[in-house]
């Protein structure tokens, strides 16, 4: 469903009748399925219902199979760079403003086939997505590293961080945890109106940070979808990605089909200026890890070589691109 993009209320529906039934005894959820009284319980209705009676009857519920029959590949075009990509530099947990606990995007990631997801809740001046102090933040890696602890190998949940490029163009987190970090997003998130001058430097100011790995979605735009449109903010582009190129820094190509971002132009501009780039997904709940298509679809229709695609590199040379310059 989230992947498919439905409504986040319906989906919130499973997921509250799932907190519901998970704590219960194995018999009671039988005994209430079989007597048609599952629907007493807080947050479970009439279609939640019936999908956990399928389940406790063995059966594969009807609202499974229909999601099964659609799912196929959300975008065509990319299938051969898709499979090459190992990873995704750009997702949230609950602890910002996803939906989902930090445990569950990397078991979904992990169940795509992902070698890494670096989890990039937001910065702390983001305060409506409910931004990490360094404090909290300090807090979620440990969190990080016990996950880690428990998965044993060959899937690694990254530590990272989505930061608030300011006004200046300095990163909204202290030099000391963003130090802490193994792969560090920046993206503008307000004045998105600012003169291109303006903008200009403080894009070019996050980029020359050697803590900023990637560039997100550059432009800020939104072309579709249920926060409506959103122009792109102005900047000189070519100055802003000579910079990336001579600092190493992935342009990302953001896979949400809400932003599209870079605009083709700049993707093509980005691509001749020698960039590296990074397909993300930006995922803020489990089932949109899986929008990577279309980034791959995308990267592929612009002729971008999959060498200059960080997210297909090996998890240790990621991490050494991502260490350079500190
Ligand atoms: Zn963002
Ligand atoms: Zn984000």
């Amino acid at each position: 469903m989230e992947r498919q993009r439905e409504e986040s209320r319906r989906i919130e529906a499973f997921r509250n009748a799932a907190r519901t039934i998970l704590p219960l005894p194995d018999d009671e959820v039988r005994r209430r399925a079989a007597a048609g009284t599952l629907t007493e319980l807080a947050g479970i209705g009439p279609s939640t219902a019936a999908v956990i009676t399928d389940a406790c009857n063995g059966v594969v519920p009807d609202r499974l199979v229909g999601l099964e029959k659609t799912a196929g590949p959300l975008a065509t075009g990319g299938e051969e760079l898709r499979a090459r990509l190992r990873g995704d530099l750009h997702s949230h947990s609950d602890w910002s403003d996803g939906g989902s606990p930090l445990e569950e995007m990397a078991m979904t990631a992990m169940e795509l086939g992902h070698d890494y997801l670096v989890l990039t809740d937001h910065s702390p001046r983001l305060r409506v997505a409910n931004g990490l102090s360094a404090e909290r933040l300090a807090r979620q890696l440990g969190v990080v590293d016990a996950v880690n602890e428990h998965l044993g190998g060959t899937f690694t949940l990254l530590k990272g961080i989505e930061v608030d490029i300011l006004d200046d163009g300095a990163l909204d987190q202290t030099p000391e945890m963003l130090g802490r970090l193994d792969v560090r997003v920046a993206s503008v998130h307000s004045k998105l109106k600012m003169d291109a001058a303006a903008m200009t430097r403080r894009m070019v100011g996050a980029v020359r940070n050697p803590h900023t790995n990637v560039l997100g979605h550059c432009t800020g735009r939104l072309v579709t979808g249920n926060r409506g449109t959103r122009a792109q903010s102005q900047f000189d582009a070519k100055l802003v990605f000579t910079a990336c190129a001579e600092e190493g820094v992935a342009v990302e190509i953001n896979s949400r089909p809400e932003r599209r971002d870079p605009p083709t132009k700049l993707l093509e501009l980005a691509r001749d200026l020698g960039c590296l780039f990074s397909i993300d997904s930006d995922a803020h709940a489990p089932g949109q890890l899986d929008m990577l298509d279309y980034g791959a679809a995308r990267a592929t229709e612009a002729g971008i070589d999959p060498e200059r695609i960080v997210t297909t590199w090996e998890r240790d040379r990621l991490l050494e691109w991502a260490g350079a310059r500190l």
